[in-house]
């Protein structure tokens, strides 16, 4: 197995202020000690509901958003360390992919301006060969080099998609965070970016950090699956492993919602109990026993520890009293 990012014990939150003298009176707890590792040239999905910290997650690793404890591995490098200027140089190798093409391509630049600015940025190549390049990525993302004078008003959502993709490729990364890269858009435009996708995995050997509310789009693209739940990790397995065998009731009741194509096939869905509790006040002990069907009273009390549940070929954990031993 060859590493290439290392997350440990990863936590932001945000404070709250208020009061007369706006004091910090609490602190919101999106992503609270998150860890695991994902393989050169690998995709890991992320899953979870609205509001669960996997967004944040993904822009705390890439130092968007500056991380309250813990540390991110890229090839050896602890990012977390780096002064601004080498972050900047680190960024050549992480780059990000958002949820709305649209509105993360400015609409004033043509898309031949938006692909060159990072190389320019980074000082890369002459104009010539920079010129050569973006050509190059638009050949990879499936697009004819006469769109470049183009303004991204012109363009569908897949095809902006597309240029989000291009411009994310044009630094050569070996790390991209997609956040909801295909949440906004149509379904079968979203099944032509998800190949794509899969295909820079495998083509060029990028590792991918595949952030999603949609389990059926995870299964189709990763090899391995978190699944987060009020900031933390509940359960992570590879692919095969989480979606034919889930654990954790949360994860289980997220698999029973996804649809199956077979009508004979009859699902049973499992509804879960109120909405996600307050990151700002979350329940003791499991932070899910107040939705979670096989509460006990252990669970109130005390936080659950990640449990190995799988084997050395299928790598799987759980965080759950349920495979808890008794002491
Ligand atoms: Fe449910 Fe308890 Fe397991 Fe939490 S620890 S998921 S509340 S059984």
């Amino acid at each position: 197995m060859s590493v290439l990012l290392e997350i440990k014990n990863l936590k932001k939150h945000f404070p709250i202020h208020g009061g007369l003298f706006n004091r910090v009176v609490s602190q919101l707890k999106a992503v609270d000690d998150v860890s695991f590792v994902l393989e050169k040239g690998k995709t890991m999905g992320l899953v979870g509901e609205s509001g669960c910290g996997k967004s944040t997650l993904g822009r705390a690793v890439l130092r968007l958003h500056e991380p309250t404890d813990g540390t991110v591995i890229l090839d050896g490098t602890d990012i977390t360390k780096l002064e601004p200027k080498a972050l900047v140089d680190a960024r050549r190798d992480m780059q990000i992919i958002f949820q709305d093409p649209y509105a993360s391509l400015s609409p004033r630049r043509t898309i031949q301006q938006t692909l060159l600015e990072p190389l320019e940025t980074h000082k890369i190549g002459t104009a010539e060969s920079r010129q050569q390049k973006i050509e190059e990525l638009l050949d990879i993302v499936g697009l004819r080099k006469h769109v470049l004078h183009r303004y991204p008003h012109e363009f569908s959502g897949g095809q902006r998609q597309r240029i989000g993709i291009a411009r994310a490729l044009t630094l050569e990364p070996k790390f991209i965070v997609a956040d909801e890269a295909v949440s906004a858009l149509d379904v079968s435009v979203q099944s032509q970016v998800l190949n794509l996708i899969s295909n820079l995995q495998k083509t060029l050997g990028i590792s991918f950090l595949f952030i999603s509310h949609d389990l059926a789009v995870v299964q189709h693209i990763s090899d391995d699956v978190g699944v987060m739940y009020l900031g933390r990790l509940v359960e992570k397995a590879t692919a095969t492993s989480l979606y034919t065998e889930p654990r954790h009731p949360y994860t289980k009741a997220l698999l029973s919602a996804i649809p199956t194509p077979d009508p004979t096939i009859k699902n049973q869905r499992q509804i879960l109990k109120g909405d996600v509790p307050s990151p700002l006040n979350p329940p003791s002990g499991c932070t899910f026993r107040t939705r979670c069907p096989e509460a006990m009273d252990i669970c109130a009390v005390k936080a659950p520890v990640q449990v190995e549940v799988g084997s050395k070929d299928e790598p799987h954990w759980v965080a759950c009293h349920l495979f808890e031993l008794p002491k």
